[in-house]
């Protein structure tokens, strides 16, 4: 890794760049499923050196992921935003680590040190060389030239310190209008008025309080109206009368024992996007299924796989029609809900727990309510692998007839489907998995 003034310039990194992108061509990556290629990018890729990194590598894992290392002429569609990829799993996403995000946590570790460490040798020389603003950060760097690192660093803090509270222990370092020690807001807005009668306005909290308790002092004597709200603030301080020798310290807000951590950080940063938050995405990740085909199913779920009628929707000029009953549209939510050949493979399952079935409008309420039946089965994470299998049977079948100009009778496509079934719940329940009647009996 290169080191010294001009890390900051990008033609620097390209020998880098052109490791990692190197690394990559050795994987068979286009052997690889969707599901190979996520866990390859969160455990070699991003162990490579992330700082300053982000810019290059977030478009080399793009293509990575959806690309492989296949001819980049042959161009492939990328399929889920990026920003959705990167969200959590829980989120939505593929949980591939967002690297601005998790860059910007591991920098805001040294304001951190910065703030609760005391007299660190590498502390006292920032401290000497930019000089402080308040009393737990420098000024902003102004100067142009060597000063990088720091400079990085330093612009986070307002970022930072929103996110934490100052824990007061003999309040030599808290502010006592300006900084946030009680709730979220600091003092001077909660009280403007008192604020601006103030004769103390930069005054710490130690320098507000004398041996009989707090000594508030003002440039002119209390109307009435304003008396009230000197006892509202006289009652929240009374919270607060026992300093003692301790230094202030920060609390982190974002972790219940206050403590910074690097995780913690990027949790607390990545943005709940509402329009995909709030769907139990678990549900997907949950089940006892190989990666490569939660993948696939994630994508269902997204309305994404490249079926004719999302060709259609980028652009691709054909005629749409379903492989299995050569009449309808070829959507997602047709060829793997409601084509009337494909439901024989619904078919099969519904009627073996004898329940009665209507088919959603889409994949997200078929998962969901497919679930929330399987509630009642004796053998429930069995129940909730089925319909990952009939997808991946009929994504199959469909890419067979589509590619390869080759079919099976429908009555070897169930047939497929229950030995995959049978396969998947072998390997994930070895114990209590003979052969397939049985394990359909139990369903
Ligand atoms: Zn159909």
């Amino acid at each position: 890794m290169p080191l010294g003034d001009k890390s900051r310039s990008k033609g620097i990194w390209n020998n880098i760049l052109e490791k990692c992108e190197k690394k990559l061509v050795n994987w068979k990556s286009q052997y690889l499923s969707l599901g190979g290629r996520v866990t390859l990018i969160n455990s070699v890729l991003d162990a490579l050196p992330t700082y300053m990194m982000s810019v290059f590598h977030d478009a080399i894992r793009r293509n990575f992921l959806w690309q492989g290392n296949c001819d980049p002429n042959n161009h492939k569609f990328h399929l889920v935003k990026w920003d959705q990829v990167i969200l959590s799993k829980k989120e939505g996403g593929l949980g591939i680590r967002n690297l601005k995000i998790q860059n910007q946590s591991l920098l805001m570790k040294w304001l951190w040190r910065f703030a609760s460490q005391e007299q660190a040798l590498w502390k006292e020389t920032i401290k000497a060389r930019f000089g402080m603003e308040n009393l737990w950060i420098t000024n902003l760097s102004t100067q142009p030239y060597g000063s990088g690192v720091w400079r990085s660093i330093r612009n986070l803090w307002i970022k930072f310190f929103n996110k934490c509270k100052i824990k007061v222990r003999n309040g030599g370092r808290t502010l006592f209008w300006e900084d946030k020690w009680v709730d979220q807001v600091t003092l001077r807005n909660r009280f403007p008025i008192l604020f601006n009668m103030s004769l103390q306005k930069e005054a710490t909290i130690r320098e507000m309080r004398d041996n009989q308790g707090w000594d508030l002092r003002f440039r002119r004597h209390l109307n009435d109206w304003e008396v009230n709200k000197i006892v509202e603030l006289l009652n929240i301080l009374g919270q607060y009368k026992d300093l003692n020798t301790d230094e202030d310290n920060l609390f982190w807000n974002p972790d219940e024992q206050g403590r910074f951590s690097v995780g913690s950080a990027y949790r607390s940063s990545q943005r709940p996007d509402t329009h995909i938050g709030g769907w139990p995405w678990k549900m997907i990740w949950k089940v006892k299924i190989p990666l490569k085909i939660a993948c696939f199913t994630w994508l269902l779920a997204n309305q994404a796989a490249l079926t004719q009628h999302n060709l259609m929707k980028r652009g691709m000029q054909i005629c749409s029609r379903c492989w299995f009953c050569e009449c309808e549209v070829e959507t997602i939510n047709h060829l793997f809900l409601h084509c009337r050949e494909v439901a024989k493979l619904w078919q099969i399952f519904i009627n073996l727990r004898g329940i009665s079935w209507t088919m959603p409008r889409n994949i997200k309420e078929a998962l969901a309510c497919w679930n929330r039946d399987g509630n009642q089965s004796g053998h429930r994470e069995r129940w909730k692998i089925v319909p990952a299998c009939i997808w991946w049977s009929i994504w199959m079948e469909r890419n067979q007839r589509c590619f390869k100009n080759k079919s099976c009778s429908m009555q070897n496509l169930k047939l497929n489907c229950m030995v995959l079934f049978f396969f998947w719940c072998k390997h994930e329940y070895p114990q209590d998995a003979e052969d397939i009647p049985s394990i359909l009996e139990f369903l």
